[in-house]
């Protein structure tokens, strides 16, 4: 099928097999809510179907509440929460128009919310005051953070919200990417002491994201039926000193997307350097970014033409891109040092399959280099269809195409 799918498309291409991504959904049915964060992958198909497993959803931008809308769900009731540290302009118009719920990660959105919609539904983005991720620039919680309120100030923040006419839904946390669940255990209690400082009723907490990726089945399935007993505990805590049920909400990007996606380049060089060898591929960190930003590790495998995987004795291999940047390697560690992997040769005319690429892969591409984005393409049992075709390189030069240029009646001195 990638050989029938590169002579129609061409290379690069994403692939989404639609089956994991609902398998995924299973594993989480013991929250009350799954509130998926399409930051993750975006793509509106996916989201439809996504809708259709029941799965609420989350929007950072204006940009993904217009994707969700585009997907089928609703604004106004509870399919769609926006969630930020940060309000601009055009976003605070929009969830305003469309009563989007919003999760506040900051008193100053609390605020400009509060003068402009009266009880308008709200949540508390919380920083417990400590996180963990995968690689720094994915904890998204402690003292170096800047997401969330921090949870000294809840005992203040109860008394300012009661005098708006903000109708408070819930509170959340979310700590960080690919944690392990004994850390993400600890934000249970960290919930219950903020709902303690607060003060406030609540309906839903939230565990946000978060959840690692998974590779080991049987572990991963204990650890996640655990996981939810500790959030399940959390929520009869919190019940108890109120009048009205609390539900439980998981907020998973990465957890339902990442395994199941991959990347498919195709092989255009081979190259001896020194004793060992670059395998030059199609796509680029334009494309898949994370190796480059966060050393990420994607597992490579080579397919052949009559889409066999190619086998042999091993070599060291780095798999690299077309990019002008020395750093445009797939194999490579978090300092950014180039790693060799032991992998068998390929040959030109080849494909390269980057595994577990469903997530921050297709959502994080860029133009850089002035290539295209490319295309997607969802396996959903025996249905194969593009969901994204390739950018035209007509379309990504149109925003600065001549019969654009206007003049902006501003002088440069103004
Ligand atoms: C990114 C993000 C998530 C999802 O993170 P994953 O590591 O992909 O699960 C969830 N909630 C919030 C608020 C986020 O910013």
């Amino acid at each position: 099928m990638i050989t029938a799918l590169a002579v129609k498309l061409g290379t690069p291409f994403w692939l989404y097999d639609v089956s994991i991504i609902k398998r995924q959904i299973q594993r989480l049915r013991g929250f009350d809510i799954i509130r998926y964060a399409q930051k993750a992958n975006g793509n509106i198909s996916l989201l439809r179907i996504i809708r259709r497993s029941g799965v609420k959803i989350d929007a950072v931008s204006d940009g993904e509440i217009a994707r969700a809308l585009a997907a089928g769900y609703r604004a106004g009731g509870n399919d769609l929460v926006f969630v930020s540290d940060v309000f601009d302009r055009t976003t605070l118009e929009r969830v305003v128009d469309l009563c989007i719920p919003v999760n506040c990660g900051s008193i100053d959105m609390i605020d400009q919310l509060a003068k402009l919609s009266p009880g308008h539904k709200i949540w508390l983005r919380i920083n417990p005051g400590f996180g963990h991720g995968h690689s720094k620039k994915t904890n998204t919680g402690g003292p170096l953070s800047k997401h969330g309120i921090w949870h000294d100030q809840l005992s203040e923040l109860g008394p300012k919200i009661k005098a708006t006419e903000l109708n408070l839904v819930g509170l959340h946390m979310h700590i960080g990417s690919d944690v392990e669940y004994k850390h993400l255990g600890k934000v249970c209690d960290a919930m219950i002491e903020s709902y303690m400082k607060l003060g406030m009723q609540v309906r839903a907490i939230s565990a946000g994201g978060g959840l690692s990726v998974p590779y080991q089945n049987d572990y991963q399935n204990a650890a996640i039926n655990h996981y939810v007993q500790q959030w399940n505990a959390a929520r009869l805590k919190i019940q108890e000193s109120q009048m009205i049920p609390v539900q439980i909400e998981i907020e998973p990007g990465r957890f339902l997307v990442a395994a199941a996606g991959c990347l498919i380049a195709e092989v255009r060089a081979v190259k001896k350097v020194a004793e060992r060898y670059f395998v030059i591929v199609d796509a680029g960190f334009n494309d898949l970014v994370r190796p480059v930003m966060y050393g990420s590790h994607h597992h490579i495998c080579f397919i052949d033409s009559a889409s066999k995987l190619v086998t042999g004795a091993s070599h060291q291999v780095a798999v690299a891109g077309p990019l002008c940047e020395a750093g445009d390697v797939f194999t490579q560690n978090k300092n950014g040092t180039i790693e060799f992997e032991a992998l068998p040769l390929p040959k030109v005319g080849d494909f390269c399959v980057f595994a577990d690429a469903g997530a921050y892969g297709s959502t994080m591409s860029s133009n850089y280099n002035s290539r295209t984005l490319i295309p997607e393409v969802i396996i959903d049992g025996s249905d194969v269809h593009l969901a994204r075709r390739r950018q035209t390189i007509k379309e990504m030069l149109c925003l600065e195409n001549d019969n654009h240029r206007y003049f902006l009646n501003i002088h440069k001195d103004s």
